[in-house]
Order: structure tokens, then sequence, then C-alpha cells
């Protein structure tokens, strides 16, 4: 896939764009890029200060359709949501918990993402 941004700045400019409406405007949400293990992205929340950081694994990204890096995007931003839950679940049971709150980012994210409202659409050349 070509992006018509390069690959960060389409992750910035649809963190950005998703935030704002799944109702994230008041957390100061930062971008970063590095390798990461075993994930994609990775993201960090503290709900006390509405601080939170996303950090996307670009070259993981390298062959997935737009679909999917909105959907990433999306997905990413609901842990942020869910931050507190995820916390107080995976004290109760870290297996169970972790895993419903992930199940729970996936959900927002389809409901959110697949919509395609944010940006245009990244045109694909083969
Ligand atoms: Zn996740």
């Amino acid at each position: 896939m070509v992006f018509a941004l390069s690959l960060a700045d389409t992750l910035t400019d649809y963190t950005t764009c998703y935030a704002e409406q799944m109702g994230l405007g008041k957390w100061e949400i930062s971008v970063a890029f590095a390798p990461l293990d075993d994930t994609e992205a990775a993201t960090w929340a503290d709900p006390n200060y509405y601080l939170a950081e996303i950090t996307y694994d670009t070259a993981a990204f390298e062959r997935r359709t737009d679909r999917y890096v909105r959907w990433i995007v999306a997905h990413e931003l609901a842990h942020i949501e869910l931050w507190e839950l995820g916390e107080l679940a995976a004290k109760y049971n870290p297996e169970w918990g972790l895993r419903l709150e992930e199940q729970a980012a996936s959900r927002i994210a389809r409901w959110v993402a697949l919509r395609g409202v944010c940006g245009s659409p990244i045109p694909v050349s083969r």
C-alpha cells in the first residue's frame, strides 16, 4: 500500500480525528513511533491528568489496508477510554479482566473506525 501522506502523518491525523470523534477532546494524547515487540501499537494512559501516549510501530503497518489502520487507531483510543475499567478488571482477575477490556476496545473500534469519517481514504496502489 502506498500512503498519500507518510504513514506516520496518517497515523497522527487519524489519532487526532478519531480522538475528537470519540469524545477524548480533554485528553492530551501524544503519538510516538518505535519498534514494538509482538504488537503494532501500544497505549498508556493516566486518567488523573488526562494524559495518554500511543506508540505505533510503523513497520507493522506497511502492508495493511486503510481500513485496518483506522481500526487500530480507534482500538488504541478506546484503550484510553477504558483504561480505569481495565485496571479495575485486571486487579480482580488479571487474565479475564485484561481479555474483557481488550474485547471491549475492539468492539468500540469497529463501531467508530469502520464509519471511515476521518480523513480521506488512503489511496491504494498495487
Ligand atoms: Zn488492544
